[in-house]
C-alpha cells in the first residue's frame, strides 16, 4: 500500500480528510457519498492537492494524464498542465465525437460502457490514470483494460480518495502503482 508520509510537508492529510464532505444516503440509502467539491472550493486545499500530486508524479516521465468522467476531469487537466503532459478524457458511451475504443463493465446495478478516442494514446506514452475515488475498483479496472489496448510504456493510477474497506485494489495486478491521498476504512 502506498503511504503519503513522504509528502506530508506538502499535504496536510488530516486537514484534507476533514475537508471532504460526507453525504449520507446519496444517491441511494446506505451510501456514504464522499463529496470532493468541498476540497476544490477552498483555494488552500486545492493548492495542496495540486502540489502534492505534482510532487508524486513529477519524476515519472508522464506524457498523458487520462481522466475518468466526470470527477477525474477536475484535477486531471490541472495536473497534466503542471507535468507538461497532455490530457485525455475517458467518457461514458456516446459522448466522444470521433472514432472510439470501448469497454463494457459490470456495475452494482447493471452494466456501463466507457470510451476513449482511438488516436488519444500511443505506445510511447507513459500514462497517469486519474479519478476522484476508488470504491470497488470496477470503473478504474475497466479504464486500465481500455488503456492497455494502446500498449503504453507504463500506466500509473491515482485517486484522491480510497475506500480501503472495499478492497478495490484486489482487482489490479500487484505490480501496478496505485496511489491514493486520503483513505477511509469503509
Ligand atoms: P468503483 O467503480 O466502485 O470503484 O466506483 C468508483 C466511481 O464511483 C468513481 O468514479 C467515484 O466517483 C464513484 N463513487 C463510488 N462510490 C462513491 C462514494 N462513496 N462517494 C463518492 N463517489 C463514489
Amino acid at each position: 500500500m502506498f503511504h503519503v508520509e513522504q509528502f506530508k510537508e506538502i499535504m496536510n492529510i488530516e486537514r484534507l480528510t476533514k475537508a471532504v464532505r460526507n453525504v449520507p444516503d446519496f444517491p441511494i440509502p446506505g451510501i456514504q457519498f464522499k463529496d470532493v467539491t468541498t476540497l476544490f472550493k477552498d483555494p488552500e486545499t486545492l493548492k495542496e492537492l495540486s502540489d502534492g500530486l505534482y510532487e508524486m508524479y513529477k519524476d515519472k516521465g508522464i506524457t498523458k494524464v487520462v481522466g475518468i468522467e466526470s470527477r477525474g476531469f477536475i484535477m486531471g487537466p490541472l495536473l497534466a498542465e503542471r507535468l507538461h503532459a497532455g490530457f485525455v478524457p475517458v467518457r461514458k458511451q456516446g459522448k466522444l465525437p470521433a472514432e472510439t475504443y470501448e469497454i463494457c463493465y459490470d456495475k452494482e446495478y447493471g452494466k456501463d460502457i466507457i470510451q476513449i478516442h482511438c488516436d488519444a494514446l500511443n505506445e510511447n506514452d507513459v500514462v497517469l490514470l486519474h479519478d476522484d475515488l476508488l470504491a470497488t475498483g470496477g470503473t478504474m479496472k475497466a479504464a486500465v483494460d481500455l488503456i492497455e489496448k494502446f500498449n503504453p510504456k507504463k500506466i500509473y493510477v491515482s485517486f484522491l480518495i480510497e475506500l480501503t474497506g472495499l478492497n478495490g485494489r484486489k482487482l489490479f495486478r500487484p505490480e501496478m502503482e496505485i496511489k491514493s491521498i486520503i483513505q477511509y476504512n469503509i
